[in-house]
């Protein structure tokens, strides 16, 4: 028999039954769309032979709809509750009781699409944490707090753009797709949400991270300063001048170009 998990009383009756409560610092905002659902699965553009990988099922609302779609379907929960659950309601879903910020992603098969209503205490370290691995996925598509959306999607110069900005546009093309009201959770956060699609450019020159962290190291700083937090005075001189850029000017005026024209620039320097 199946169930509409996207139902609060379901969710009531679930929670009660099994004595579940609400774990607040997990992020725990479980679903009561099913359009929302829907469009977030449309946005991964299913086919039955793919694998996805499901960051936080909670209750599974989108994991009940992804196993009736997909060939493999794996999903990492953190709750041990929750996690064990899922394995009791879907035995053929692979359930990793795990924090994912603690799994190496590359274990997850190559050419994956990845799926989550994350949590928004740890959303921008779950996309960091992905984008720095060397997963080869597919597609990522996650639901995150506006605020955050927005700071993915700013471009040079405004004042939310920074290394999650830089680091998930030099990797991916980014697509804001929709907003969703705090009203379509349980319990409402006090942040209205937004879903995002992350496709992966054939970019994949790992070595700029580092360089673009320690560009945004002391945002009042220059560039200059903020780079000589961790490289030696002679490198950054020499790599600004190489690609450039003006020592005092700051990290958030830079275009993803310049920073690859850096990164580049750094990697020829020698210490
Ligand atoms: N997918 C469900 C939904 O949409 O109703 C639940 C989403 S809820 C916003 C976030 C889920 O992520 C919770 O089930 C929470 O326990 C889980 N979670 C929190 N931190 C996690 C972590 N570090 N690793 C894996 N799961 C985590």
């Amino acid at each position: 028999m199946s169930y509409d998990r996207t139902s609060p009383s379901w969710i009531k009756a679930k929670m009660n039954i099994k004595q579940l409560r609400f774990q607040k610092q997990l992020g725990q905002n479980f679903l009561i769309d099913g359009n929302v659902v829907e469009n977030i699965l449309s946005a991964l553009e299913l086919e039955t032979s793919d694998t996805v990988v499901e960051i936080g099922p909670g209750l599974g609302s989108l994991t009940e709809r992804l196993v009736e779609r997909v060939d493999r379907l794996i999903a990492v929960e953190i709750d041990r509750h929750l996690a064990r659950e899922l394995e009791m309601d879907f035995p053929e879903v692979e359930v990793m009781p795990a924090d994912i910020l603690k799994l190496d992603p590359v274990q997850f098969p190559e050419g994956c699409k990845i799926v989550g209503n994350l949590p928004y205490y740890i959303t921008s370290a779950i996309i960091m944490h992905i984008l720095e691995s060397d997963l080869k996925f597919d597609r990522l598509v996650i639901m995150m707090q506006k605020e955050v959306a927005e700071r993915i999607s700013a471009s040079a110069g405004s004042k939310t753009y920074g290394v999650l900005s830089v680091i998930t546009q030099l990797y991916c093309d980014v697509e804001l797709l929709f907003h969703v009201s705090s009203q379509c959770y349980m319990p409402a956060p006090r942040v209205d949400s937004a879903v995002v699609r992350l496709t992966p450019k054939p970019f994949r020159e790992k070595q700029l991270i580092p360089v673009v962290k320690a560009a945004f190291s002391s945002r009042r700083k220059t560039i200059q300063n903020s780079l000589r937090n961790i490289y030696s005075s002679g490198r950054v001189a020499r790599a600004l001048e190489q690609a450039g850029i003006h020592p005092v000017r700051r990290a958030e005026t830079l275009s993803l170009e310049e920073f690859i024209a850096l990164g580049e620039a750094f990697n020829e320097s020698d210490n």
